[in-house]
């Protein structure tokens, strides 16, 4: 009886957050990391309204506002260079949804919830192998050989958690598109239009993302295929020359952009297929783990931050152990529907920002200018709501 004795395995973005978030609400919870020491590979994270909302209440602002830059506009153009629309970022957009848009180095962001959450309930180099079911409680296994309990653990170990690995048996589903990333400085794409905007532009078989984090620009560059992948989600090595072979013809701010920085490993982008359940034996899944998706929305993280938020509004009211299961299940109903919207968004996506010219892109780019409908119900969303719906926009059917 009492408060449940509360492990997260993974200390990335989700699980610092969720840690962060239940000690805000006075609940003492665990974190497990696999790895010897905290860091991000990975280049920046875009962090919207949704997830800057978030950031702010845990009083991580006066860190993240240092690191981060505010965009000053989104913008969507044609592979040529021709804008196609934009929509402001900057004040206009805190005052639209009451939260900032930052771009931020991902070692930033990592080391801000680091150091708010401290070392004393940090567990470094505890990769997890195995949960063993033990009534009401859990015996957690790590590869170390040592072991503890806990009456709830938390899945927040990525696209590739051993957590739901005990939920299902399903695997990352490829999506047929790789992307590289770069840092640029600003001075090597000295022709680069509105460089202070968040961009993507789009043409056949390919899209460039941009935004700038201070004196650099950060660079998501996806191209169709490889067909098939072999090996586990992550990178892969790819040969010389291809990225920027894939952009030739392109304007020429985007081809010096590729062309300003060694050429990248390659990421397979995976999302994971939704689950009907998140929690089974006191267990519950959180972030990339529940719900993996294609970073077109820009909203892997935001997501996961919104899922900590959540989480730990509900385990907060739970006084009694025996109140668990209600509260994981509150959870879960709250999760699911939305995140599994934007997932299935940022698949669609996809294939929209990769259409050659013709009929469908003029479409596509027609319907562009209904660009803030189609964010306002992902930026807008207030985890506080209690039906957890978009709270000003509609989200798309
Ligand atoms: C190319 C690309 C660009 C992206 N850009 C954006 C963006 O602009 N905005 C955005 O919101 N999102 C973006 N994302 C998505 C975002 O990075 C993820 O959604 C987010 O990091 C998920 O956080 P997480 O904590 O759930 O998982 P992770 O960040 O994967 O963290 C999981 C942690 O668990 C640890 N772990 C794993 N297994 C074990 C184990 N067995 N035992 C102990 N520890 C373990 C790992 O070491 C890791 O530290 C992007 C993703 C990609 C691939």
């Amino acid at each position: 009886m009492g408060r449940p004795e509360i492990a997260i395995i993974g200390g990335g973005i989700g699980g610092l957050t969720l840690g962060l978030a239940l000690r805000r609400h006075g609940v003492r919870a665990r974190v497990y990391e696999q790895a010897p020491a905290l860091g991000e590979v990975g280049a920046a994270v875009a962090l919207a309204a949704n997830g800057t909302r978030i950031l702010r209440e845990l009083g991580l602002s006066p860190a993240l506002e240092a690191a981060s830059t505010v965009p000053s506009e989104l913008v969507y153009r044609h592979w040529t260079g021709r804008r196609l629309v934009s929509h402001p970022v900057g004040p206009g957009y805190e005052a639209q949804f009451g939260a900032p848009f930052w771009g931020v180095h991902r070692a930033r962001l990592q080391q801000a919830l680091a150091d708010a959450w401290g070392t004393e309930d940090l567990h470094l180099g505890k990769e997890l192998t195995h949960v063993e079911v033990l009534g009401d409680e859990n015996r957690l296994v790590f590869a170390d050989g040592t072991t503890t309990s806990a009456t709830l653990v938390v899945g927040a170990d990525g696209i590739r958690s051993r957590i739901r690995a005990r939920m299902c048996d399903d695997q990352p589903v490829y999506s047929g598109t790789s992307g590289f990333r770069g840092l640029v400085p600003r001075a090597a794409v000295p022709d680069l239009p509105d460089p202070d905007a968040v961009q993507f532009w789009m043409g056949p078989d390919a899209h460039l993302l941009h935004y700038a984090i201070g004196d650099v620009i950060n660079f998501l560059a996806v191209l169709e295929g490889p067909d098939r992948w072999d090996g586990p989600a992550g990178t892969a090595p790819s040969a010389p020359g291809e990225l920027a072979a894939a952009f030739r013809g392109w304007h020429p701010a985007v081809v010096s952009m590729i062309e300003a920085v060694p050429q990248s490993p390659r990421w397979g982008l995976f999302a994971l297929p939704p689950l009907t359940r998140w929690t089974a034996d006191r267990m519950v899944l959180l972030g990339d783990a529940a719900h993996a998706m294609l970073p077109h929305h820009g909203q892997g993280a935001n997501q996961t931050i919104e899922d900590a938020a959540v989480l730990a509004d509900h385990l907060a009211a739970v006084t009694d152990d025996a109140d668990l299961p209600g509260a994981l299940a509150a959870y879960e109903r709250r999760r699911r529907p939305r995140t599994r919207q934007v997932q299935r968004s940022s698949w669609v996506t996809s294939a929209l920002l990769h259409l050659p010219d013709g009929d469908a892109a003029a479409a596509r780019d027609r319907r562009l200018a209904d660009l803030v409908d189609d964010f306002a119900w992902i930026h807008a969303y207030d985890h506080r709501e209690p039906a957890g719906l978009p709270t000003r926009r509609k989200a798309p059917a």
